[in-house]
């Protein structure tokens, strides 16, 4: 149907809606016997994509950055990591919800994503025997509401922008009758993987632009991870939240064959700095199952950070490489000699936020677990159960 403007038909705007696909077998460019070699692992680590993203491949190169995020590899069954292993469950306080740090809590409010990164440190969500996400926000809202330290609420999962756009604002607009909470955070990887869904949903700018406010913005984590992810309609997306009063940052991991190459990292930290999307955290792999494959060694991955942090303008190297540990956000400040000099950025311990330690140097390290402190260059404001966990 036409909607007139003056005399002139305006034709209806044409939503663009990728297809989205859960089966190997949807995606000819594989061939069929590799198709069936990588059943058992999509059997054991689900398959989420979609046409818009499958596009963005090379199919002509076996080692193109976005086949590896988004097509599965056998190196997956590796025996290797643990399902959760930042202990999220030990800090989950509410069915859904998240308290680590004072000023920050998480709603797990949706348990899909718009695809799936096939190194996703939260893939036990996706599983079916999972109950970490809820549906029903209230539970949280209350925790929030009883908590006045609380000014910044992460609503994540899973993908928030995946919710309907009436569930996101009915969250937005609760969240918004807390005064404490001042900022919003949308966790989203779908200015990657879908754009259209931020492009062609009038009504979600118009939620975003609502109740990002002057004094209480709404600020958009986004995912990329590779600079060809930053494709037009990408960028747009990105544009569109700015000119709708949203903050956009950029967070990522560091991958092996994704984006373990300072030219790539740098390339995209420019990228970003000059959209208005700057790289906020860079993130070692989690020790998760199945991410052997994925995982830099922590040296390694420090060196590439360095390096790629050399190439740009102060905008574009603003980034942070951090640890998201059980302990909390362990940040590699810097590698000089036989020793790795670490950071608490946060911690959940008032005692371990800011405190920075040494550790002795391993080039195959791939999680703070794996490092052993030196006790002369160990604070002795510490407490002891922290030194013991770090030690053990
Ligand atoms: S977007 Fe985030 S939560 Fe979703 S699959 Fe990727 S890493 Fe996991």
């Amino acid at each position: 149907m036409h909607t007139t403007c003056g005399n002139r038909a305006v034709p209806p705007r044409k939503v663009r809606r990728p297809k989205y696909i859960r089966s190997l077998d949807e995606i000819p460019q594989i061939p069929a016997a590799e198709r069936e070699r990588l059943r058992p692992v999509t059997e054991k680590f689900v398959l989420r994509a979609n046409d818009y993203y499958l596009n963005l491949i090379d199919w002509n190169d076996p080692a193109d950055p976005i086949r590896r995020l988004i097509i599965p590899t056998e190196d997956e069954l590796s025996d290797w990591g643990q399902l959760d292993p930042s202990n999220e469950e030990r800090v989950t306080v509410a069915p859904g919800v998240q308290h680590k740090y004072p000023h920050t809590v998480l709603l797990l409010c949706n348990e899909v994503c718009g695809a799936y990164c096939r190194y996703c440190f939260r893939k036990r969500l996706f599983m079916d025997d999972n109950h970490e996400v809820s549906i029903d926000v209230g539970p949280g809202l209350d925790y929030i509401a009883q908590h006045p330290e609380v000014t910044n609420v992460l609503l994540t999962g899973g993908d928030p922008l995946l919710m309907s756009t009436r569930r996101l604002r009915d969250i937005i607009s609760r969240l918004r009758e807390i005064p404490h909470v001042r900022i919003i955070r949308l966790g989203s990887k779908m200015p990657a993987f879908d754009p259209f869904r931020i492009l062609d949903d009038p009504e979600l700018l118009a939620t975003l632009s609502e109740f990002s406010t002057a004094r209480a913005r709404i600020y958009l984590m986004a995912h990329f991870d590779h600079p060809r992810e930053l494709t037009e309609e990408a960028v747009a997306g990105i544009d569109a939240c700015i000119r709708h009063g949203v903050m956009c940052v950029n967070q990522c991991p560091l991958i092996r064959g994704i984006n373990d190459d300072p030219d790539a990292l740098a390339t995209m930290f420019r990228e970003l700095s000059f959209i208005g999307c700057p790289q906020y955290y860079v993130f070692q792999c989690r020790p998760t199952a199945g991410n052997e494959t994925y995982s830099v060694p922590i040296v390694e991955g420090w060196e590439i950070f360095r390096e790629a942090l050399r190439k740009g303008s102060g905008l574009a190297c603003r980034a942070r490489f951090v640890m998201s540990h059980a302990l909390g956000k362990a940040e590699v400040l810097a590698v000089l000699g036989d020793r790795i000099y670490i950071r608490f950025h946060r911690a959940r311990d008032a005692a371990v936020r800011g405190e920075v330690l040494a550790f002795e140097r391993n080039n195959d390290a791939r999680w703070l677990d794996d490092l052993r402190p030196i006790p002369d260059l160990v604070s002795d404001r510490l407490p002891a159960e922290v030194l013991e966990a770090l030690e053990s």
